[in-house]
């Protein structure tokens, strides 16, 4: 559930129960995307910006401050139970029972309960090439990674030739945080034109440490120990080249993280969860509902899934009252 459905659940006095989600390496955190993000600019409210992982502690506090709970490794705790915030050992939900009424939730680390309405916002996480070395270097800390943010700033990578995969907002905002730490940044994208928005695109093209690579496919990581070049593709004239990098970073989007509802939601095609009303939360189970990039393959915005959170909370207080359930 996301932090704006807490908020309004729990002032609704539903006593929501949250799963914030265990942290999986850096691609999965309690927080989302936001914690993986440096200056939001965008979101009303903050005319300096804010930092991506202090406006989530901010959701979290206030989510706290009412009546939420939230399952920890250490079980149900309330707002002043949690101390560390975002950072406490917090359970997923391993699997959903759907099927019956009241649904059944399982957390991987053997908490059980059973829920009258569910909100899905488990949002969205990094996609990589899924190539063998790209993977094996980035499992082993080799310089491969899908979150600049997390690691730009290791001293491996200070002052050297850098790569970002992909040509959207995020490779933009990736690729211009590395240029704090890089001598240059190479952007590799796939076609000759960004997919970007307008500003991010602006940013890019008059960065002096950013060259954008244009129609070219990485083929291969190179590297034993830690990465030292791709070999890259052009995809108009089919040539093969080299590029020597000390590290490589992807931003080639994401996918939504629905594999634990085994198939019992309706997904599109993209498994983003459909919407069965779109301008409501109702997806196509009674009593559930979803909310952010889960939900949203479209606008994928912190502002956008808040709103969504709160649209949520009161399908799901509406839908309960409906049914007569206190
Ligand atoms: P995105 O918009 O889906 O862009 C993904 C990029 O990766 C595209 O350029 C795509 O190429 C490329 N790509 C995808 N698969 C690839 C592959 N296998 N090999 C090579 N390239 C591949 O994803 P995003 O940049 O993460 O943005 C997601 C959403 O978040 C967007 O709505 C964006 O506006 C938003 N966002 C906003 C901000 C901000 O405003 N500050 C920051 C980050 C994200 P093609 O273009 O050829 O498809």
């Amino acid at each position: 559930m996301n932090k704006s459905s807490a908020i309004y659940a729990a002032r609704a006095k539903l006593k929501p129960l949250v799963f914030p989600g265990r942290a999986v390496g850096k691609d999965l955190l309690p927080g989302g995307q936001l914690m993986l993000t440096t200056d939001v600019e965008n979101y009303p409210g903050f005319p300096d910006g804010i930092m991506g992982p202090q406006m989530m502690e901010l959701f979290f506090k206030q989510a706290m401050n009412f009546d939420t709970r939230v399952v920890t490794d250490k079980g149900v705790c309330s707002g002043d139970q949690v101390s560390t915030g975002l950072f406490t050992l917090f359970q997923d939900v391993a699997s959903i029972d759907l099927g019956k009424h009241p649904f059944h939730i399982k957390a991987d680390n053997g908490f059980e309960c059973d829920s009258h309405s569910l909100i899905i916002a488990t949002g969205a996480k990094a996609n990589w090439l899924g190539q063998e070395n790209e993977q094996r270097l980035a499992q082993s800390g080799g310089g491969v990674s899908a979150c600049a943010v997390c690691d730009g700033a290791l001293p491996m990578f200070r002052d050297r030739e850098l790569a970002v995969v992909g040509g959207g907002d995020s490779a933009v905002e990736e690729a211009t945080y590395l240029t704090k730490f890089a001598s240059k940044v190479y952007m590799i994208h796939r076609r000759d034109q960004l997919r970007a928005s307008k500003i991010m695109q602006e940013r890019a093209l008059n960065n002096g440490k950013i060259e954008i690579l244009w129609n070219k496919v990485v083929l291969d990581v190179l590297g034993e120990e830690k990465i030292n070049g791709m070999k890259l593709k052009d995809t108009q004239s089919g040539q093969e080249s080299e590029l020597a990098v000390s590290g490589l970073f992807m931003a080639i989007g994401h996918t939504p993280i629905t594999e634990f509802l085994d198939g019992q939601v309706d997904l599109d095609d993209k498994g983003y969860i459909k919407l069965a009303d779109p301008y409501r939360s109702t997806t196509s189970v009674e009593g559930v509902f979803a909310a952010g990039d889960v939900a949203d393959s479209v606008y994928r915005q912190a502002v956008t899934a808040a709103g969504m959170g709160c649209k949520a909370a009161i399908d799901a207080e509406r839908w309960l009252a409906e049914q007569g359930i206190e």
